[in-house]
């Protein structure tokens, strides 16, 4: 009789998704005439940058040709991508990334969630709470925790982002082995100091642990003073793995490119203490089990890092965070308070009552539809994530119907 992995039978069903799609759609079929806006959506909305799509047709033209035509490619990513990553997001700002330490893929969520693989079955995480799901649910998939109790997986140490710390956890008393961090952070959009990423590295270094570090959101990074890279701080290359994706910073959601920085430096260990290259091993998993992102997906990539790319995609960013300021300058006025929306695209609002009441509130009131923060974890109870990546009408029509339904 064939057995299933019983791990998957601990992951805690997500319902949250699923469960605003059935509250808004009853609330349609209820109220045809009352148009809904959905400010809950973490995708972006505006079509990709024009050198981009420039760049994909030209590539595509010369997969129709048999002297330009490419079959398989590099399963670490084309040399002209990997170089103009190392360049422009690392050696620019003074990263030590080499372009042979840059793995692209099709997408942060599968390398996020594949990482874990090559590291112990009994090793100790520490996992921030709110948090973006993968993280989880992938080594709760692997069987690195136990049941959930109460909302929580036992066998893991939580991050917690709450008020009082800011929403950037504080370093455990405990050791841990694995530690996940996103800054700026989905869904909170807090951002880390370089004296708070310090200290992480400084932790790790401590523990000969490894963070995994996920800058998903780093294009939307405008206070100079805050790092965009784990490897602007002194020594991260021994102890930390990169996460990027093209998903946020240029609208490739539906694209899909993405890269992970694992440096050659990073070691880890076998059971008897010996020394282990983690880019080898990610090498190997990657090169094993991976056949590399589309040629003209990657063309569409490279653009992004010319001049004209890197306006354009300024141009992008700057329009989601005019949205967010709008936003954040609506729940100032009506004294709620929040964090995100400065550096990132997305509005963490405590709302000081029950997330899901205050989701229906809007809901029922302005009919705009939220994120409700307990879906993303216990810390997020009490509040809501608010996404900036909509149209600019549809957030200003939003902002209003909020003020007069919480006035
Ligand atoms: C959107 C997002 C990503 C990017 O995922 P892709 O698979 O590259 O689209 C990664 N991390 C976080 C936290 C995100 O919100």
């Amino acid at each position: 009789m064939i057995r299933i992995n019983e791990n998957y039978t601990k992951l805690k069903a997500s319902y949250l998704f699923s469960d605003i799609a059935k509250r808004v759609s009853a609330f349609v079929a209820a109220n045809p005439s009352k148009p809904v806006i959905r400010l809950g959506i973490g995708d972006v909305t505006e079509p990709l940058p024009a050198v981009c799509v420039e760049a994909l047709h030209a590539a595509t033209d010369e997969m129709a040709k048999r002297e330009t035509f490419k079959g398989y490619g590099p399963e670490q990513g084309y040399a002209f991508l990997r170089e103009a990553i190392a360049a422009h997001d690392y050696a620019a700002r003074k990263c030590p990334i080499e372009a042979d330490e840059i793995f692209v893929s099709d997408g942060s969520k599968c390398d996020c969630g594949n990482i874990q693989e090559i590291f112990g079955t009994d090793i100790r995480l520490a996992i921030p709470d709110p948090v973006y799901p993968v993280y989880l649910d992938t080594n709760v998939m692997a069987g690195r925790t136990g049941g959930n109790v109460d909302g929580r997986y036992t066998g893991i140490t939580y991050l917690d982002s709450t008020p009082a710390n800011g929403y950037v956890p504080a370093i455990p008393a405990t050791a841990a082995d694995l530690i996940y961090l996103c800054f700026p952070n989905n869904p909170t959009g807090a951002v880390a100091t370089k004296a708070q990423l310090a200290a992480w590295v400084a932790y790790a270094k401590k523990n000969q642990a490894i963070i995994l570090f996920d800058s998903a959101y780093e294009a939307y990074i405008r206070d100079p003073a805050i790092p965009h890279s784990i490897y602007e701080i002194d020594g991260a290359r021994d102890v930390a793995i990169e996460f990027r994706s093209f998903s946020k910073t240029a609208g490739f959601t539906g694209t899909r490119c993405a890269y992970t920085v694992v440096p050659k430096s990073l070691k880890a260990f076998d059971a008897a203490g010996k020394e282990h290259s983690v880019h080898a091993l990610w090498n190997r998993r990657h090169t094993t089990k991976f056949n590399g992102v589309a040629y003209p997906i990657q063309k569409a990539a490279a653009a992004i890092f010319t001049p004209e790319g890197q306006k354009q995609t300024r141009a992008l960013t700057d329009f989601y965070l005019g949205n967010a300021k709008l936003i954040r300058e609506a729940m100032g006025k009506l004294g709620l308070p929040c964090v995100g929306g400065d550096n990132a695209p997305y509005i963490w609002i405590n709302t000081g009552r029950d997330s899901w009441e205050f989701f229906d509130l809007l809901l029922d009131k302005a009919q705009v539809v939220c994120t409700p923060g307990a879906g993303f974890g216990k810390c997020g109870e009490g509040h809501v994530r608010i996404s900036a990546f909509n149209s600019r009408a549809n957030v200003e029509a939003a902002l209003t119907r909020i003020a007069a339904a919480l006035k």
